[in-house]
């Protein structure tokens, strides 16, 4: 395995930016793990299963009908072999995203795939909810971002044209349900640098991340 750092912390708190800005300025690979989640939320609904059936879910996690697959800046999805990558952005795939990942049976059968991507010759950015503390627990540095629920409600809302109000309801719900599930909650690894990005703009956050990495690489 290569070397790795994680960007984990809620919806919309700054981590893809932050993480692929992260692995360009070090010339490595970075990956979105939320992508597997909605990659198979998304495959299911396609296919009408139902997101309690935990079983077909289980299923679904191998099924070569859905992949996801690492490019330089790009975590795509594919779907029959269609790119769905725009379309497993919008909030409510986030959400059903949110629903199959508090599936232990689920989350078990995703974690190879995810860890896989670290086997290149180049380090590997990951983002997540678990990644500092799951799926890459011996990772070299470990970030946790956080950032004001408002704040990234309006900076999700702006990016996808959406109602701000109607956000924060959504994210707030997306985030409860992934810091109170049983099997590997939205948590702050015990050995990570925390960054609140409220205040701050894409730059100001990648260099304290840069800095504090450049400590531990
Ligand atoms: O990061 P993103 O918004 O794409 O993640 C979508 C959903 O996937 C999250 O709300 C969370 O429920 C789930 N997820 C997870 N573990 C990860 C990454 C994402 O449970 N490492």
């Amino acid at each position: 395995m290569g070397m790795v750092i994680t960007i984990d912390g809620p919806a919309a708190s700054g981590k893809s930016s932050v993480s692929r800005e992260l692995a360009r300025r070090l010339g490595w690979n970075w990956v979105s793990t939320g992508a597997f989640y909605r990659g198979l939320a998304f495959a299911a609904i396609q296919l009408g299963i139902d997101l309690d059936d935990v079983k077909a879910l289980a299923e679904l996690t191998h099924n070569p009908v859905w992949k996801v697959s690492m490019q330089d800046a790009r975590t795509t999805v594919y779907f029959q072999n269609q790119d769905v990558t725009d379309l497993i952005a919008h909030e409510d795939v986030g959400n059903f995203a949110s629903k199959v990942s508090h599936y232990p049976e689920v989350r078990k059968a995703l974690l190879d795939a995810q860890r896989n991507c670290s086997n290149g010759p180049q380090g590997l950015v990951a983002e997540g909810r678990d990644c500092g503390t799951v799926v890459f627990p011996k990772a070299e540095a470990k970030v946790y971002l956080t950032a004001n629920s408002e704040h990234r409600a309006a900076r999700r809302a702006a990016e996808l044209g959406l109602d701000q109000g109607d956000m924060v309801k959504a994210q707030q719900q997306r985030d409860l349900q992934d810091s109170t599930r049983k099997v590997a909650p939205m948590a702050v690894p015990d050995d990570a640098l925390i960054v609140d990005t409220t205040e701050l703009n894409l730059d100001q956050v990648v260099d304290k991340v840069v800095d504090y990495v450049k400590g531990k690489i």
